[in-house]
């Protein structure tokens, strides 16, 4: 087995020579200072002609990283850049970690499906609540606008039904989540008791809203057939930004989510897939996927969350909890302080994650990837910028696994649509450019001067994280956890021929579907009284916006210049 490549190392794989372009401790890697948690990588690379394309990405960062210029690397290919133990696999075994892939034989495109249902952009959770659907309506907004809608290939909108969301929910909350919302039938039970208008810290997670059920069936339904897009081989990544409501349990709703839609994807999955790897980048703790799948042996959960006292879900996620049963050691809980940033939690996500890659061996990964874990957010109190949290997001991409990329929390929404829309472009690999181009929300970004990134807060509570001492404990209590885990359980599937019932016709738009420029137009076209009012609303917060601001887009833009 080889531990790693030394530079220069030459050895065969597969039908190819490769030479190494050396090694590199994680800091090095990331650009960022010396880490006493860091691993070392291998970086290694074919002759051009001879590799095999089946495993190979993240070739700009290795070129990076060894200081040459992609002109005198022109006569290799880059192998990759990958954990150890990783190589060493692909060094034994053909294929390896990686998806086969006839669309990416440079390694580093990937097919990238996105899921949008414009029924949710109104949903309204009432005055004052924290969570705004409308925040998927903007990151929508601003995917189109920078024109990364033309290298996705587009899920048709299909909300789920009642019988998908039973899967994972009781009968009796689903009849009553239903009924709430059409009127079938009166309700006579104490909806408290399923998490329904119930006051948590003073305010109400969960109201009966207006449309509840058709929400919870159209969120659901993108996270569902996001899921089968994946199964179904047609795309590396999916993609949808109104799910990830993490909290929601099978019989109660929980911390601003009705149904989980994560739950649902993953018993998806797992009718095609052996294992599926969780993981949740939410400021909170992914509570309702932990317990759905705590006993599983399929199924590893993994949760990277502020856990601080009174914090939302209170105590939950602590560094010892980690599943039982079949499931023991896998469930993975990786709690934080306030203020922790970028630096502080790549030290901790980075080993964690690669070892879990190694270890645990997902063949499909659900990424939940909450936007309150963002500087700046509303409820929560870590430091991230929209750098940091995406990276968590490219790093998994490079596995090659199939990856379904969900929303979350997040409620600061200018920031929440900004991150979710430069890791859109990650996931179809591109670098978007830093000026948000003028679209119907622009308004929004005006305090961050009309850019994609906002600086993070500086120093805030750092000295409470920021000590080697808590990152480091943290860290290899979690990889000890890690090290009592056995080998990947081989398992039979549940439905072996279930894959070939999902047909790519039913999932996909042939041609991409129509859509108004401007929302409004759509609401002015469709207005009925609840559409009316949220247009009247919109159209007071743009005039409020104008009034206070009075500089022009370009003054903004020129004063964050200076
Ligand atoms: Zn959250």
């Amino acid at each position: 087995m080889l531990a790693c490549f030394p530079r220069g190392h030459k050895g065969l794989h597969g039908n190819g020579e490769y030479v190494s372009l050396g090694i590199a401790t994680m800091d090095e890697f990331i650009n960022e200072e010396r880490s006493t948690v860091g691993l070392t990588w291998a970086i290694a690379c074919f002759p051009r002609g001879v590799m095999d394309t089946n495993i190979m990405h993240d070739e700009e960062d290795a070129l990076r990283h060894d200081g040459r210029s992609k002109a005198a690397a022109d006569s290799l290919q880059i192998l990759g850049v990958y954990p150890i133990g990783c190589i060493s696999k692909m060094h034994n075994t053909a294929g390896g970690i990686s998806l086969r892939s006839a669309s990416c034989p440079d390694g580093q495109k990937r097919r990238v499906c996105y899921y949008y249902d414009s029924g949710i952009a109104n949903v309204d959770y009432g005055p004052r609540h924290n969570m705004v659907p409308r925040r998927v309506d903007m990151a929508h907004a601003l995917v189109r606008s920078y024109g990364l809608l033309d290298d996705m290939m587009r899920l048709r909108e299909r909300p789920a039904t009642e019988d998908e969301i039973c899967v994972v929910h009781d009968h009796d909350y689903v009849d009553l989540l239903r009924d709430l919302t059409l009127g079938n039938k009166p309700v006579t039970c104490d909806i408290k008791a399923y998490g329904l208008n119930k006051v948590v810290n003073g305010s109400i997670d969960n109201p009966v809203i207006s449309g509840m059920w058709d929400y919870c069936q159209r969120y659901s339904g993108g996270s569902l057939t996001a899921a089968r897009a994946l199964a179904a081989g047609e795309a590396d990544i999916a993609i949808n930004w109104s799910g990830g409501m993490h909290h929601a349990c099978s019989g109660e709703a929980n911390g601003f989510c009705y149904v989980n839609d994560i739950t649902m994807a993953v018993t998806e999955l797992l009718a095609h897939f052996r294992r599926v790897l969780y993981l949740d980048i939410d400021v909170h703790h992914g509570d309702g996927v932990e317990a759905a799948f705590a006993n599983s042996n399929r199924v590893m959960t993994v949760s990277f969350h502020q856990c601080t006292e009174g914090f939302f879900p209170f105590k939950n996620g602590l560094v010892d909890d980690v599943g039982e049963g079949a499931g023991m050691y896998r469930t993975l809980n990786v709690p934080m302080k306030e203020g922790m940033d970028d630096e502080g939690y790549h030290r901790m996500f980075r080993p964690i994650i690669a070892r879990v890659m190694e270890v645990f061996q997902p063949e499909a990964i659900v990424m939940q990837c909450g936007a309150d874990s963002l500087s700046g957010d509303k409820l929560g109190r870590l430091n991230l910028s929209i750098r940091g949290h995406a990276c968590c997001v490219a790093f998994m991409r490079s596995f090659n696994v199939p990856l379904l990329l969900l929303g979350g929390g997040g409620y600061t929404v200018n920031h929440v649509a900004a991150c979710w829309c430069y890791e859109t472009a990650v996931a179809v690999g591109k670098e978007i450019h830093e000026d948000i181009p003028p679209h119907w929300y622009d308004h929004y970004y005006q305090d961050q001067g009309y850019k994609i990134h906002y600086p993070v807060k500086q120093g805030r509570n750092k000295k409470d994280n920021d000590g080697e001492a808590y990152i480091t404990t943290t860290t290899n209590k979690v990889l000890e956890h890690l090290s009592k885990l056995e080998a990947a359980p081989s398992v039979q599937f549940k439905d072996p021929k279930k894959a070939a019932t999902i047909h790519a016709h039913d999932l996909l738009y042939d041609s991409p579907p129509e859509e108004d420029a401007d929302p409004m137009v759509r609401l002015q076209r469709c207005c009925d009284d609840r559409d009316l009012r949220c247009f009247l609303v919109e159209l007071g917060k743009r005039q409020q916006v104008l009034d206070r601001g009075k500089e022009t887009r370009s003054d903004v833009v020129k004063r964050h210049r200076v």
